[in-house]
């Protein structure tokens, strides 16, 4: 049987036709600021008040009109006394008032003396050690946020950042966009779950189902609702009760594994049976083959078995479209070029994904085995070399470095 090998995508073209599809989901929900970690912003957060709201001391002292304190050693009466969280009045010409960290300045004063240069000469009487310039030790108001500023944008994912800049402005509570629903299953006869079959009675031929887990966490790290379909034998039957029981109900039903056009692979005739496939030979290494469809109003995505494969599918193709389906504005990650500590003198034809993990000396080093089946790689490594295809690398080049800091985010 001769079987017609799926068309050759770049990765860039299979993205894009991915984004192309994938039209922000209807609906918000309302969450604790508290829960909003990671979630994609749905409202656009305006500032109602300055932050800080009046400009306040940022160090425990005394504040001062410095124009009366032109030489060192001048002696003041303490006027007031001002702890953060009470406003003060007026401060009298001819006196200082005491300060601490966080109090508003009060009206008159343009300078905080540190209470390191200040010596206690009465009971109500300070020397003032050191000239103060005007301005010094001052948080002005709106330093940080100006009333009617915009802080954060739609389409903003969260960050524990921001999460306490929403805060700061006075919101307990944020509007983001909802989550996806995804269905996820895994294909193969060959797989077992871990904790079914201890390692001892694994028989010939079978393995543990690792995709399960990482794509799970990447899931659930994306801000998606998972729901767990299971391990579905390779057979046509199982393969379409599978789809059309993930069908509903769901968003995406994402699958690892019996995307090849091997007589094993049953997801391309299941998928196409119910809904429509378009599966492609992306032209990146680890990778290919891929295959998005639509199976009755819900996405497919089909990525490939090899666990590295799967991994670097998922965050190169799946994150930024899962982005997407939430509104984020930023679904690309950044690159940014490092030194290769290493050679890699054997170009490819395709676009490879090298597995490195940052030196101690500013420098990337490559994991040994780069198969698409040697997942100790990825759990070594702290991101990716984006190399072209064609490409060499000598020792000392530098290379675009994704960080899996951003793409596992
Ligand atoms: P397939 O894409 O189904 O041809 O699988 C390609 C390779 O990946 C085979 O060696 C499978 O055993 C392996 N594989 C498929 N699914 C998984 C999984 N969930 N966990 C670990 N390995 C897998
Ligand atoms: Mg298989």
């Amino acid at each position: 049987m001769s079987v017609a090998r799926p068309p050759l995508r770049s990765l860039d073209d299979a993205l894009a036709e991915l984004l192309g599809q994938a039209q922000p989901l209807a609906g918000s929900e309302t969450v604790s600021t508290f829960d909003a970690d990671g979630r994609v912003l749905a409202q656009e957060l305006v500032a109602q008040l300055q932050v800080p709201p009046q400009d306040n001391s940022s160090m425990d002292g005394y504040a001062v009109r410095s124009a009366e304190i032109a030489d060192e050693g001048v002696v003041l009466p303490v006027s007031q006394r001002i702890p953060a969280g009470s406003a003060g009045v007026p401060l009298a010409p001819g006196s200082v008032a005491r300060i601490f960290t966080g109090a508003p300045v009060p009206e008159g004063a343009d300078a905080i003396v540190m209470q390191e240069d200040v010596e206690a000469v009465g009971e109500q009487t300070v020397r003032i050690l050191r000239v103060p310039a005007p301005g010094q030790w001052i948080r002005r108001s709106g330093e940080d946020v100006t009333r009617g500023a915009v802080v954060l944008a739609r389409g903003d994912r969260l960050s524990a950042a921001s999460l306490g800049m929403a805060a700061g402005i006075g919101m307990a509570s944020l509007e983001v966009a909802r989550r996806p629903r995804v269905a996820l299953f895994s294909t193969g006869d060959e797989l077992v779950m871990p904790g079914e079959v201890p390692p001892q009675q694994m028989k010939p031929g079978a393995i543990y189902n690792s995709n399960r887990f990482f794509l799970s966490a990447l899931l659930r790290r994306l801000g998606c609702e998972v729901s767990d379909h299971g391990i579905v034998p390779d057979r046509r039957d199982a393969t379409l009760e599978a789809l059309a029981r993930a069908a509903k109900e769901h968003d995406l039903i994402l699958t690892s594994g019996g995307v090849s056009v091997g007589e094993e692979d049953h997801i391309k005739p299941a998928v196409e049976q119910l809904g429509s496939l378009d599966l492609w030979q992306i032209a990146m290494k680890p990778g290919k083959p891929f295959a998005y469809g639509k199976v009755a109003g819900a996405h497919f995505i089909g990525l490939p078995g090899n666990p590295v494969s799967s991994f670097l599918t998922f965050v190169l193709l799946v994150r930024p479209f899962l982005l997407k389906l939430q509104g984020a504005s930023v679904l690309a990650p950044a690159a940014m070029p490092m030194r290769a500590d290493f050679d890699w003198p054997r170009a490819d034809k395709r676009r490879e994904f090298l597995r490195v993990h940052r030196n101690g000396h500013g420098g990337l080093d490559l994991f040994p085995n780069q198969s698409s089946g040697v997942l100790t790689s990825a759990v070594w490594a702290d991101g990716v070399v984006d190399n072209a295809a064609g490409q060499t690398i000598a020792h000392g080049d530098s290379v675009p470095f994704i960080s899996f800091a951003e793409l596992l985010a």
